[in-house]
């Protein structure tokens, strides 16, 4: 029995208006009545409105991959949180590797992100984890502790209730490789206690999720470890059949 409670899709930038419509009747088809599991699909920002008309109902939520902290104004080429809200988005991946790498989401504006996020209402899916050499050098856990601690830092309990947190090993993403079960329970069970540690009772029940090279046939034994609370998916998101599957190995 996994009993993972939350699925999530992170498209990346990929898709388009059709996947929208095959993806949400895959979905669909394959629900369950008594159904615990909620998924949720991340598109890039141009077909979240799509999207949203997709989703009206029950377990399946629509989410942003981004989000820009400030409110509406001159910030050029970006979208808000007020956008998001308004086009019936629920969820926003925040901090994840590739914008940490690529574009400037250093610790400081994961903070004010996840900050103004929660805040706001949203579910802010914090992304955590270390590279390999990180891992290689033993400090696995001293990264991932730092990312918390600079996210979490002016997050008050009520917001924390906004808060899911992905453990997404960089060398797991997009290569195949996936932690062992082992190696990401361990990681899985120091974040909760760190969560513990800094919001009591409500960092119990934040959900944890696992990310990097989750596929159909490896997502049942990740999801049934203890912290292991559901997953964030990449690659196998876009494909209808291996998405179904993930969020069936959950139940
Ligand atoms: P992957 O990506 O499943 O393709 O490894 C996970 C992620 O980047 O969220």
């Amino acid at each position: 029995m996994a009993n993972a409670s939350l699925v999530i899709g992170n498209w990346k930038m990929n898709g388009n208006a059709a996947l929208t419509r095959s993806m949400t009747d895959a979905l669909r088809s394959a629900q369950q009545p008594t159904d615990s599991v909620k998924v949720v699909v991340c598109p890039p920002f141009t077909l979240l409105g799509e999207l949203t008309r997709h989703c009206y109902y029950d377990n399946i939520a629509v989410g942003a991959q981004n989000v820009n902290a400030n409110e509406n104004g001159a910030h050029t080429g970006e979208v808000s949180i007020e956008m998001l809200k308004e086009l019936g988005v629920e969820y926003v991946i925040i901090g994840h590797s590739e914008r940490r790498a690529m574009y400037g989401d250093s610790n400081d504006v994961v903070a004010a992100k996840t900050a103004a996020a929660t805040a706001a209402g949203l579910q802010a899916v914090l992304c955590v984890g270390e590279d390999k050499q990180q891992r290689d050098d033993d400090k696995t856990w001293h990264v991932v502790e730092q990312q918390l601690q600079a996210a979490c830092e002016q997050l008050s309990a009520e917001q924390a209730t906004k808060l899911v947190v992905a453990y997404e090993p960089i060398w797991a993403i997009g290569t195949g490789e996936t932690a062992t079960p082992a190696q990401a329970e361990q990681i899985h069970a120091q974040i909760r206690a760190w969560l513990t540690e800094r919001f009591a009772a409500v960092g119990e029940k934040i959900e944890i999720l696992y990310g990097g090279s989750v596929k159909a046939d490896n997502a049942a034994e990740l999801f049934a470890q203890q912290h292991i609370d559901g997953g964030l998916i990449g690659g196998a998101s876009l494909k209808e059949d291996q998405f179904v599957a993930i969020v069936q190995a959950a139940r």
